[in-house]
């Protein structure tokens, strides 16, 4: 059976293996098919195509941050995520917001970098940004390696656990997309969305199941189930959640190279699950090298 890992992410954002580096340790774990999905970005697409051996296949995507409603009366919004796959990487919308968010991106972590050194951190700009190639997405990742390097803490799990994680005195949010939005611009552009890990809980708050319901009903193709930070009933409810609603149901590692203990391939998503999906996208083609 073809082994299919469809959320990855290279140093175009808050990875840190290359593009051509999460192609190659995808072929050494021997994956069939996989998926790189930056935050916020196409920009590691066509060095991952390069990259591509015999045999292999690539999933252009990308995943979008977002805000949604999470279902509660009264309560604010949610920090979500949302997968798009196979989409014109030139569609206007989404050249256009995903530049926007790259800024955002970038403000807020100066935000949290000025933040941190103010309370005597040694942290700054350079130091963080050296972890950053050109136009890649700037994440909290990039902040947490600033701190490993600089003695702080011994990992970037600690430094989120610590220092980074949602909610902390030295957060600043960033202006995410309505996930409504999100979904249409990715539909427009011949693309079908995906909730990433929608239950990840240790992150902070999560959407209630209705809103997923809700957003099945406007254009959202799938759900992420098989994720590393989804617990056991947490799988099982958006299993049959996916099942009464007739979202196809995914499953990924979320690698992330050494800033997150995964290893690529630790998940994956049904053969059928994933012809699915291609059935319903028109945007770019599935890559075979
Ligand atoms: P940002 O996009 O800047 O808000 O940062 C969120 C990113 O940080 C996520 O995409 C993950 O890659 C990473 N992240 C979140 N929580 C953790 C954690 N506990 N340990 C390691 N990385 C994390
Ligand atoms: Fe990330
Ligand atoms: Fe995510
Ligand atoms: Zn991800």
């Amino acid at each position: 059976m073809p082994r299919i890992d469809l959320h990855t992410h290279s140093t175009a954002s808050d990875g840190t293996d290359s593009p051509a580096g999460v192609v190659a340790v995808a072929a050494a774990a021997g994956l069939d098919v996989l998926a790189l999905t930056d935050h916020d970005t196409t920009g590691g697409w066509d060095e991952a195509a390069a990259a591509l051996p015999a045999g292999m296949q690539l999933v252009r995507g990308a995943e979008f941050s977002c805000v949604s409603p999470c279902g509660r009366p009264g309560e604010r919004d949610v920090s979500v995520h949302l997968l798009g796959y196979l989409f014109d990487p030139g569609h206007a919308a989404i050249v256009a917001e995903q530049a926007r968010l790259r800024e955002e991106r970038v403000h807020r972590l100066r935000g949290m970098i000025a933040k941190m050194a103010a309370d005597g951190y040694p942290v700054d700009v350079e130091t963080v940004f050296s972890f950053l190639p050109d136009g890649a997405a700037a994440g909290r990742p990039h902040l947490a390696r600033a701190l490993v390097a600089g003695g702080v803490v011994e990992s970037v799990s600690e430094a989120f656990a610590t220092l980074l994680y949602t909610g902390s005195p030295y957060y600043v949010p960033k202006s995410d997309t309505p996930v409504r939005t999100a979904i249409e611009m990715v539909r427009a552009a011949g693309g079908v969305a995906v909730f990433a890990h929608p239950l990840a809980r240790r992150r902070g708050r999560v959407v209630e199941p209705s809103v997923i319901v809700e957003l099945a009903s406007t254009g959202l193709a799938g759900v992420e189930v098989d994720h590393p930070d989804h617990v056991p009933e947490d799988r099982a409810l958006l299993r049959a959640l996916a099942a009464d609603v007739d979202l196809v149901v995914t499953g990924s590692s979320d690698y992330h190279g050494t800033n997150k203990p995964t290893p690529i391939g630790a998940e994956t998503t049904a053969p059928a699950a994933f012809e699915e999906l291609v059935s319903r996208a028109a945007g770019v083609p599935v890559l075979a090298g």
